[in-house]
């Protein structure tokens, strides 16, 4: 398939991987910040092909993942309510509340729908006026659009029992929290390696890109002098980015490259942005794991406040309490990888996530336990036979 195929070629990927090693001389962290890209390096192995000094670095970009405990929470009592059709995508039906999920909702009582669009959702809310339809909108700047749209039809359409539980979440303003968290060794005299923080250069999320371009990122790159590449998902587009930044890491350059030209502009999508400009505002942002970044998110504007649905359903008393055993917020700050948590695989598997990054289709410990990342070279090779 065109665009698929030919980003998948085995001999290409393995005369890349060359490339990389023939110009690397010294160990560099690069991370990758989306969590699509992260499932595509672990399943794909491109993390074991590269030489021994390049470190792939699994970032906080799965939206999943980083949507606070409160929020789910919230949704939970949202959807439990007795008149309220509460749509979502399938990823969020899973993910661990306090006490349950939204399957165990929609077991138990209440009208939980997975929808494909949340265009979708504005359908249902106007085939069923006596009922309340909520659209739980989480997500970076690429789901954005679509749910933006959903709220600027509904008001179009008058339409009165349509709501958005909203938690948006920023890439750039996470790069800045992640660069200025304790340990980094660009911004004080540490040597390399030392706990906390350790990123190098970034591999952008393409998809982001796509909708906002990479007109924000040039400062950021100037700031903590670090290489920033946009790129893509597929193996050959992972293997270009990793080495448009070795090479930008071995020359001391600290640049904004593109690497997903195919799809990514450096404006962007203007029209998408200009929606987005007009439904949300900018305010700070708790991220699950990490806590809250200044500025990370989106709320809706005051002209589209009336379809919050925090506000509409006035839902208060929520009490968090995350397990003590999940180290998701290491995760996602990549100071540890999956498997050095002391409960994967064991307290937390898909089956009995403790977090969501358990459990999200992008979540970095799904992507180590479903890819065998905590088997030995021998367990993982009875798992391949008896596969066949
Ligand atoms: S393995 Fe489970 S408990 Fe550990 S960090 Fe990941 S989600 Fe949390």
């Amino acid at each position: 398939m065109k665009y698929l195929t030919e980003f998948r070629n085995g001999e290409i990927a393995q005369r890349m991987a060359r490339e990389i090693a023939a110009i690397t001389t010294r160990p560099w962290k690069i991370m990758e910040v989306c969590g699509g890209q992260t499932h595509s390096i672990i399943r794909n192995g491109i993390d074991q092909m590269l030489p021994a000094g390049i470190e792939m670095i699994h970032g906080p970009g799965c939206p999943v993942c980083v949507t606070p405990l409160e929020l789910i929470d919230k949704a939970l009592a949202i959807a439990a309510q007795p008149g309220v059709i509460f749509c979502s995508f399938g990823d969020m039906l899973r993910v661990p509340g306090t006490e349950c999920d939204l399957f165990q909702v929609k077991g138990a009582c209440g009208d939980v729908r997975v929808v494909y669009s949340p265009l979708d959702a504005v359908e249902l809310a106007a085939k069923n006026p006596d009922k309340q339809v909520v659209f739980f909108g989480v997500g970076f700047e690429t789901t954005a659009p679509a749910n933006a749209m959903s709220v600027h039809l509904a008001k179009r359409r008058g339409l009165k029992n349509f709501s958005l539980l909203v938690s948006h979440v920023l890439v750039p303003p996470a790069i800045s929290a992640i660069m200025e968290s304790p340990g980094h060794p660009n911004g004080e005299d540490l040597p390399l390696g030392t706990p906390g923080n350790k990123v190098q250069a970034f591999l952008l999320a393409g998809h982001v890109c796509s909708v906002m371009g990479y007109w924000e990122y040039p400062p950021l790159a100037e700031k903590y002098r670090v290489p920033l590449v946009v790129t893509g998902f597929e193996p050959l587009d992972l293997l270009d980015g990793i080495r448009r930044a070795v090479v930008q890491l071995e020359a001391g350059r600290h640049e904004v490259e593109n690497a997903y030209e195919r799809v990514v502009t450096f404006e962007g999508n203007r029209a998408a942005q200009k929606l987005l400009g007009e439904v949300f505002e900018v305010t700070d942002r708790a991220w699950r794991g990490i806590g809250v970044i200044p500025k990370s998110g989106w709320r809706l504007s005051d002209a589209y406040r009336e379809f919050d649905a925090e506000e509409r359903f006035q839902i208060s008393g929520i009490h968090t309490q995350e397990s003590a055993l999940c180290r998701a917020g290491d995760v996602l700050r990549g100071a540890i990888k999956p498997a050095e948590c002391g409960a994967f695989g064991k307290e937390c598997t898909p089956r009995h996530p403790l977090g969501a990054t358990m459990v999200s289709s992008e979540g970095a410990c799904a992507a180590y336990y479903n890819y065998g990342r905590f088997l030995s070279a021998e367990e993982l090779a009875k798992t391949v036979v008896s596969c066949q």
